[in-house]
C-alpha cells in the first residue's frame, strides 16, 4: 500500500478501508499542528495509478482464498468494505472531478462500498460549488471529519486556523443542504490559559448552529516542535492547565443543544469518554467533574508530559 509518513484517521474509522488521497495538509500553519511535519513537502496529491493499486491490494486481501475458508469453516460473515476513508490531512480539498474519479476507482473495485470519508478543512468545502457538493455525494462521500477545533474567533486567528466562526458555520449548511454529513473535532486548550470558558462558550454557539452527528474532543499537547511552543517561549501565549481544559470541555457540553454524539477518544485524553447529548448531560458532566475531583492537575499534567505522541 502506498502509505507515506504517519497515517492519521479518526478512531471511529477503525473499520474503514484506509486508502491515501493525499498526503500531507494544503495549510500547514496551524500553530499547534505538528501532525505532517515529518513530510518533506506540504501537501501531494496521490497519482491515481497507485490508488488503483492499492485499492486492487486491498481487494486480494478481501477475497483471500484462506480468509474465504476461514469465514465459512467458523460461519462468519464475509467481510466486505461498506466504508473507505481517504487518508491524508485535507484530501476534500482535491478537485471535486478528481474525488469524483477516485470514487469511481473504489466502486469498481469494492461495489458495496456505501460511503466515503475523508477529513476536510472547512475552506475545502468553501472551494466546491453547491452543485459540486451534490455531485460528490451523489458519488459516494459522506461523513466528512472537519477539525474545525474551535468556534472562538480570537483563538482560531491567533492560531492561523485560515478560517473564523461564522466561515464554519456557513460551509455546515452547504453540506447540510448537499446532504453531506459531518463530524467535528474540538481542541480544548486552544483558547488559552483564562480564556476556556469563553472559548466553550463560542464554540458551544457554533455547533449549536451546525449539525455535526459527532463532536470529537481531543486535549491541546504542545510539542517542542511547534510553532506554538515558541509563541509559550516568547510568552505570547500561556497553555491552559490541565484542569482547566476539563472545565472547558464540560462547559462546552453543558452548551451543547443540538442532538450529538460528544466523544473523547484520541490519545490526547487521558480518560475515554463517550455519550449522546441531550440524554446522557449529566453523566458526561459528573464524569468530567470526576477526572477532575479524583485524578487531579499534577497527574493529568504528567500523562500530558509523557504524551510523546498523538
Ligand atoms: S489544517 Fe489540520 S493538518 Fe493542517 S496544519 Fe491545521 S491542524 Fe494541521
Amino acid at each position: 500500500m502506498h502509505y507515506t509518513g504517519t497515517i492519521w484517521r479518526p478512531p471511529y474509522e477503525a473499520g474503514s478501508l484506509i486508502i491515501e488521497a493525499t498526503a500531507g495538509c494544503t495549510h500547514r500553519r496551524c500553530k499547534f499542528c505538528t501532525l505532517y511535519e515529518d513530510l518533506p513537502f506540504k501537501f501531494r496529491p496521490s497519482p491515481l495509478d497507485d490508488i488503483e493499486a492499492d485499492l486492487l491490494e486491498a481487494q486480494t486481501w478481501y477475497h483471500d482464498p484462506l480468509r474465504k475458508a476461514e469465514e465459512r469453516l467458523f460461519e462468519r460473515e464475509p467481510a466486505q468494505v461498506s466504508r473507505v476513508f481517504l487518508a491524508g490531512a485535507n484530501p476534500f480539498a482535491l478537485k471535486a472531478a478528481r474525488l469524483r474519479k477516485i470514487a469511481e476507482l473504489v466502486r469498481r473495485s469494492f461495489p458495496s462500498c456505501e460511503s466515503i470519508g475523508c477529513f476536510a478543512r472547512v475552506t475545502d468545502v468553501t472551494a466546491k460549488t453547491d452543485e459540486e457538493l451534490r455531485t460528490l455525494r451523489a458519488a459516494g462521500f459522506d461523513g466528512l471529519t472537519l477539525g474545525i477545533e474551535t468556534g472562538d474567533d480570537a483563538a482560531l486567528a491567533f492560531m492561523d486556523k485560515g478560517y473564523g466562526a461564522q466561515d464554519i458555520v456557513t460551509q455546515c449548511r452547504r453540506l447540510d443542504e448537499a446532504g453531506i454529513r459531518y463530524a467535528f473535532f474540538y481542541l480544548a486548550g486552544i483558547s488559552g490559559r483564562g480564556r476556556g470558558l469563553e472559548g466553550a462558550r463560542a464554540t458551544a454557539a457554533v455547533c449549536n448552529q451546525a449539525n455535526p452527528w459527532l463532536i470529537g474532543a481531543n486535549m491541546l499537547t504542545v510539542y517542542p516542535t511547534s510553532a506554538l511552543y515558541r509563541e509559550m517561549q516568547a510568552g505570547r501565549w500561556t497553555e491552559e492547565a490541565e484542569v482547566e481544559k476539563y472545565e472547558e470541555i464540560r462547559e462546552l457540553v453543558a452548551g451543547l443543544r443540538i442532538p450529538v454524539t460528544f466523544a473523547m477518544l484520541g490519545a490526547s485524553n487521558p480518560v475515554m469518554l463517550q455519550g449522546q447529548l441531550p440524554r446522557q448531560r449529566e453523566q458526561l458532566i459528573d464524569a468530567l467533574t470526576a477526572i477532575v475531583a479524583d485524578i487531579g492537575e499534577e497527574r493529568l499534567r504528567a500523562y500530558r508530559t509523557n504524551l510523546r505522541h498523538l
